[in-house]
């Protein structure tokens, strides 16, 4: 048995008589630190891939690990167990560095943007029909009058720009649907396991012409996913009639596609990931991006049901994903191609996530997504990086975009980690001011792809 297995096991002993850190409810992350690894043998990534299935250690692995060198893997870390956890790192002799002393504040920075955009909103409506709002910072309309803040109408008014609900982001739908003289409609296609409906935005007529899926949000954590989807139709639903790249396709949008774990990541557990279905006594939720039916179970994947990369019992045993599977075959034969926003790191994926091999019109997949990161880079000089996982980052199995490729037969099949980029030190829980920036430079690379597909 090898030293860093045994301190392993002497470190489990330990904590297994505290509390174990997943039952708590509505957690906060006082204290967690966020800490950046850079294993450099396959000796250390072995070791990091049995500690990522060390549930008791309540770790969090914010980038998984694969091959040696590639790129950094910043884990959240409890501060109940960091003492253990530093040992063991330093037993199995990974450089490490904590790039985050307090993952807390960071969602408390993200909470105070959040309500400031939010109120923004509110104000700059308010004042519409007196005159127009002053602007950020100021109280009034321009006519003298105070803008007051009441937050019952944002959902149906405005909540582009901010980190909505996914009850606001519903009704803002059915709204923009019903202003849109019939250029967009609302179809739900389901409800989850808790009973939340899943709406599809629908943008263009119905019928002959090719079509395009966008969803976003399937991991719930990762709030700027659906934050950017919503900017991307907010722009759609102005710019559609005179865009020909656009107009030529029908586009069946998504922005939450995990609702259950996206509101339990509002209500109890900013960084939950997973569904909510029950899994097992103490554990709860699936990776619903780990339960497509497409190499199921394999790379990437973990059969502890604790674990946040837990595929799942079989394929589709999730209703948000058998939902969304069905939708797509009812539409695959129009279907050109299937886009997923996930975050973070600034990653445009090509398939296939499971492994080395390359679908067969990998030039073309290249070819379209390095344009499409030209676009990103255009507008705020972000450079994504593009590829495949296990060639860029770390293989996963049983990924959505991977289906629609493999077995929906859809063409064109990526998925973006949109912001921040891999050295950022605020992972998943950034301000509310980055939901346009973010919103311009993937709007800008979906539309240069729709012009551009074969
Ligand atoms: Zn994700």
């Amino acid at each position: 048995m090898r030293v860093g297995t045994l301190v392993l096991l002497c470190a489990l002993v330990a904590v297994a008589w505290s509390k174990p850190v997943w039952k708590e409810k509505n957690r906060g992350y006082k204290n967690y630190r966020l800490v950046r690894l850079s294993p450099t043998t396959q000796d250390q990534i072995d070791f990091l891939k049995r500690l990522e299935n060390t549930v008791q250690l309540g770790i969090d692995f914010w980038t998984p690990s694969d091959h040696p060198g590639t790129h950094n893997i910043d884990i959240a870390v409890p501060p109940k167990t960091y003492r253990t956890f530093i040992r063991l790192i330093e037993v199995n002799k990974i450089t490490y560095k904590v790039i985050q002393e307090d993952i807390q504040s960071l969602i408390d920075t993200e909470t105070t943007s959040n309500s400031k955009a939010r109120e923004d909103k509110i104000k700059s409506k308010a004042c519409e029909s007196q005159g127009n709002w002053k602007g950020k910072d100021k109280n009034k309309c321009k006519n003298g009058q105070v803008a007051v803040a009441t937050f019952s109408n944002l959902a149906t008014d405005s909540i582009v720009g901010t980190y909505a609900r996914h009850g606001e982001i519903n009704a803002w739908l059915d709204a923009v649907a019903a202003e849109s003289n019939g250029l967009a409609t609302v179809e739900t296609i389901g409800q989850t396991y808790e009973g939340k409906d899943m709406k599809v935005l629908k943008i263009g007529e119905d019928g002959t012409k090719p079509a395009i899926w966008v969803d976003a949000g399937i991991h719930a954590r990762e709030w700027i996913a659906p934050a950017t989807l919503v900017y991307i139709i907010d722009k759609f639903l102005s710019e559609y009639n005179s865009r020909p790249e656009l107009n030529k396709y029908t586009w069946y949008m998504l922005p939450v596609a995990n609702p259950d774990g996206y509101e339990y990541s509002h209500t109890s557990d900013r960084l939950w990931r997973k569904t909510r279905s029950p899994q097992s006594r103490r554990c709860t939720g699936v990776d619903p991006n780990r339960n497509w039916d497409s190499h199921f179970g394999e790379a990437g994947t973990s059969s502890n049901p604790c674990s946040n990369v837990y595929p799942g019992t079989a394929p589709f045993s999730e209703k948000c994903t058998q939902n969304i599977r069905d939708f797509i075959n009812d539409h695959k034969d129009r279907l050109k191609m299937y886009l997923s926003f996930h975050s973070y790191s600034e990653l445009w994926l090509t398939p296939w996530g499971w492994g080395r091999e390359k679908p067969s019109d990998n030039d073309e997949m290249m070819r379209v997504a390095n344009l499409g990161k030209t676009a990103v880079q255009g507008v705020n000089g972000k450079s994504w990086i593009v590829g495949a996982p296990p060639d860029i980052l770390y293989a996963a199995s049983g990924g959505s975009y991977d289906w629609a490729k493999e077995k929906a037969g859809i063409k064109y099949a990526y998925t973006f980690e949109l912001r921040p980029d891999g050295n950022a030190s605020n992972g998943f829980v950034i301000p509310a001011s980055e939901i346009l920036p973010s919103g311009k430079e993937v709007y800008a690379a979906v539309k240069k792809v729709a012009s551009e597909l074969i």
